[in-house]
């Protein structure tokens, strides 16, 4: 996860202590058992540097090797708040999980083979049984390293169909896609990226709101897979 606001309330709700560190990046690791299963939270941590959460797609590749390393999970969960879309019905508070692919929609490399690998398209556990169990959307996952758009973002968000936009996803997807260990993503809805207000405003607003709805449905999730 890569925001302390985003991880606090499911910490709290499922009695996590912390139990460690990754030193190098500054992250923080927090565990227990809950429904028959080993949860480990690895939160990206502030930036020592610049004392701010650790966003984007950088820590994240980090910390998501760093992470698979030492923990060797069956499944890892990208858990976070996204943007999501008028066009698409999006409400802020929404929940959705990822689906069929994740994929950057800034990497624009204008060169056959490297288009392609810039996109990433990759994969993610099928969810639709997930949704309709948990009452969550489904979308396609897109990930960037700007809270805001360029136009040229946004026509390749329209050409993959992505209805999710976060920065970090895709790059943990990647991550998980090389230790061959399945990824899931659950974003919950903090601002609507072609709405009428400024992004930085309305997730502001809404951040500690849609972590609330992040951690219920996160917890539901959890239980879902071990039929609890
Ligand atoms: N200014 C904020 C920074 C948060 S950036 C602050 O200081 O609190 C946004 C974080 O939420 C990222 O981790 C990203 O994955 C997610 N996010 C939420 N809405 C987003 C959007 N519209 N576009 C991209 N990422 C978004």
């Amino acid at each position: 996860m890569a925001m302390e606001t985003e991880a606090q309330p499911i910490i709290n709700e499922l009695n996590l202590k912390q139990t460690g560190r990754i030193e190098l990046i500054n992250a923080d690791i927090y565990s227990g058992n809950a429904f028959d299963a080993s949860i480990n939270i690895v939160l990206n941590g502030k930036c020592r540097k610049y004392s701010v959460d650790q966003i984007g797609t950088q820590p994240a590749t980090l910390i998501a090797h760093l992470g698979i390393e030492k923990f060797k999970p069956d499944l890892i969960i990208n858990a976070g708040t996204a943007g999501g879309y008028k066009r698409h019905n999006a409400k802020v508070g929404d929940v959705y999980l990822s689906n069929k692919h994740v994929c950057f929609h800034d990497r624009r490399i204008n060169i056959p083979g490297f288009d392609i690998f810039g996109i990433g398209y990759y994969p993610c556990l099928p969810s639709e049984q997930l949704a309709k169990a948990l009452n969550t959307r489904i979308g396609i996952v897109t990930s960037g390293n700007s809270l805001d758009y360029t136009e040229e973002d946004m026509t390749v968000i329209r050409k993959l169909n992505g209805e999710v936009k976060d920065m970090e996803a895709a790059s943990i997807a990647w991550v998980a896609s090389m230790h061959n260990v399945p990824f899931l993503a659950i974003k919950s809805i903090t601002d609507i990226v072609d709405g009428k207000r400024t992004t930085e405003e309305e997730f502001l607003q809404n951040l500690s709101f849609a972590s609330d709805i992040l951690c219920k449905k996160t917890i539901e999730m959890l239980k879902q897979f071990t039929n609890n």
